[in-house]
């Protein structure tokens, strides 16, 4: 994720880039070095000026800012704790109950409750911290890429849809919110916040306007590009897709100086028109490399002078990394910090190492922050184990950020400026070092999740759900599900849930065709909202797909995972399988496959607000 961008305007004469990464990085040093005091004082700030509200005073904190007192009181939570207390004030009780400074918005998590995205309460001054989390980053990565400042960064961000709680707050995910701040929009100069993309295109609602423009803006300006990424790997890997898609439309326009019809947006095509300029040269160029039959290198080849790929290819995007190797030759694959609706977290202080070690440094400026130690069941499934409610006992075992142990794994705890207390984030991290007295974290994996294949998160009990439903359709032709497991599959773009089914057939008609394809429907149907946003508006899940597979190739699976040192005794099927070997069994016993013939139905906002706004 790119930096804070600042103002575009003309660089001021006074402008010392070197002094400014000199302070970053000294700022860095401080914080990572007084870790501990800067997050007591942290916790004492968050708790005085929210010493009033709501949530506090009936949990009977009375006014304390120590941690003792608040580790003593304070309950551990998770979303469904404080959903009454969201619920409230998006139906506008506006009164102090999560925190003292008004709500200003909410952030919609890709985390969901009830087939729901979570709303995370926000106040104003957040994206002041957001802002100086971003600001981190190049500097530190000038460390170890010198001359950044002397090109442009082609980045494909975009903003999604919002919708209005029913008192009429704003409810959209926390990158909407931040591009369309003034923070974003009106950025002072800053060299390494100059970007392909003019704002009006990352601004443009329309997922296919918005795509189609920074692309024409980044190729037109391929010579300059010193760095190209996305947020996701998922997202990087889109956009080459849609450039294989459209390239003819691309060169035509870079050959005329023209902009397609299809792009309608005003201010869209004003912006592109300051950029795009005849050029039948460049147009020849990109025809012939688009041309070649493979794409091996194509980023390197169009944009010659990438020195690395700003992606996120830790936790579940990590299968991503051949696909991304082959397109960039691999290029370094950097990702630069770790954040979230409830909080941006930390950055990656050694940005060029490789995406299996990369370790985020938590910033002790950001929230408060405790660790709930996680015991790992090493075994085929490999499953973590952390107990859903706490208690009293185990609230005792979380430690503050100083006391992690090297190699321990812990669930992340934060307790923010916008009224989120000891609230479970769901993410477990492993500590793989320190800087100064700051540990360092490799993300390990989102609890529970199962499925993911762009932002959405699907765990084992939606699957579930999703499959009860599914298999209604079956029931006419007296077939029942007899084993099932799940794959993210993402050799295929975008990629795909691919459910493979073992059925037990007792009825003697046959299961026509277009009843598996209303099971994939009835599947994508019942999952969460991210999952059907993802499959509708941003077309980044591609539709879901049925394998039956043949009878016994469960039995065959548990043979193989007992092979593999499987307790015999404990053998549960895996709901959702990743070990290639594995997959291939799956595939190899696959004697048919449907997929979904439509999208499901998604609206913006809760389905509870759809007759409220
Ligand atoms: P959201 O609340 O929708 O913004 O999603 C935040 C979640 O995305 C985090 O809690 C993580 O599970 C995941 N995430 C964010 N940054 C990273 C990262 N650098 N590596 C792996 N997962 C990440």
């Amino acid at each position: 994720m790119p930096e804070a961008p600042k103002n575009t305007h003309k660089p001021t004469t006074d402008y010392n880039l070197e002094l400014k990464n000199k302070k970053t990085l000294q700022f860095i040093e401080d914080v990572t070095s007084n870790a501990d005091e800067v997050q007591k004082k942290v916790l004492e700030e968050i708790l005085s000026r929210n010493a009033h509200v709501e949530y506090l005073q009936t949990h009977g904190l009375n006014g304390h800012t120590d941690r003792e007192t608040f580790k003593t009181i304070m309950p551990v939570i998770t979303y469904e704790d404080i959903q009454p207390y969201v619920d409230r004030i998006a139906n506008g009780d506006t009164s102090p109950i999560l925190s003292s400074h008004p709500i200003s918005e909410f952030l919609t998590s890709s985390g969901t409750s009830g087939g729901e995205r979570k709303l995370m309460p926000t106040i104003e001054e957040e994206l002041g911290r957001r802002s100086l989390l971003y600001s981190l980053l190049m500097p530190v990565m000038s460390q170890f890429v010198p001359g950044l400042d002397k090109g442009k960064g082609m980045y494909f961000l975009f903003i999604k849809s919002e919708a209005k709680t029913p008192s009429g707050l704003v409810a959209r995910p926390v990158l909407t919110s931040y591009y369309k701040s003034t923070h974003f929009k009106d950025r002072p100069y800053d060299p390494y916040t100059n970007y392909t993309s003019p704002n009006e295109t990352i601004l443009c609602p329309d997922s296919y306007q918005s795509m189609y423009s920074q692309m024409l803006c980044g190729l037109c300006q391929h010579k300059e590009v010193l760095r190209v990424g996305a947020v996701f790997a998922s997202g990087f890997i889109r956009a080459i897709k849609f450039l294989e898609k459209h390239w003819r439309f691309l060169c035509n326009d870079i050959r005329t100086g023209t902009i397609d019809s299809q792009i309608t947006d005003q201010s869209v095509r004003e912006a592109v028109m300051k950029i795009l300029k005849p050029d039948p040269k460049l147009a020849d160029f990109i025809e012939a490399e688009c041309s070649k039959d493979s794409w091996q290198g194509i980023i390197t080849r169009l944009w010659p002078n990438t020195k690395y790929v700003d992606v996120i290819v830790t936790g579940t995007m990590s299968q991503y990394i051949p696909t991304l190797d082959y397109y960039t030759n691999g290029l370094p694959l950097v990702c630069t910090m770790y954040a979230s609706s409830e909080c941006y977290f930390g950055v990656n202080l050694n940005p060029l190492c490789k995406p299996s070690e990369v370790s985020y440094t938590l910033i002790p400026t950001m929230a408060y922050f405790e660790f709930l130690p996680v015991q790992r069941n090493n075994g085929v499934n490999s499953s973590i184990s952390v107990p859903k409610t706490l208690n009293e006992k185990e609230q005792q075992e979380l430690v503050d950020l100083v006391d992690v142990k090297l190699g321990q794994e812990y669930e992340l705890v934060v307790t923010t400026y916008s009224g989120l207390y000891r609230y479970r984030v769901g993410d477990v991290l492993r500590v793989a070092g320190f800087k100064n007295n700051a540990p360092q974290f490799n993300f390990i994996c989102r609890k529970n999740v199962v499925l993911c294949i762009d932002s959405d998160k699907t765990d084992e009990v939606e699957l579930q759900n999703a499959v009860k439903n599914a298999v209604n359709h079956l029931l006419p032709f007296d077939a029942t599900l007899a084993e099932y497991t799940s794959y993210a599959d993402t050799t295929t773009i975008p990629g795909h849930y691919v459910l493979y089914w073992e059925l037990s057939l007792n009825g003697t008609t046959p299961i026509p065709p277009s009843v598996f394809e209303d099971c994939c429907l009835t599947l994508e149907e019942s999952l969460n909202s991210v999952y059907r946003q993802g499959r509708v508006c941003d077309k980044s899940i591609g539709p879901l797909e049925i394998k039956i597979v043949e009878p016994g190739t469960f039995d065959k699976l548990m043979d193989y995972a007992i092979s593999l040192g499987a307790s015999i005794n404990q053998y549960k099927t895996p709901r959702c399988v990743k070990f290639a070997p594995i997959v291939e069994l799956l595939n190899s016993r696959a004697v048919s496959s449907f997929f979904s013939p439509k999208c499901p139905k998604w609206f913006p906002g809760h389905k509870q607000w759809i007759n409220m706004n």
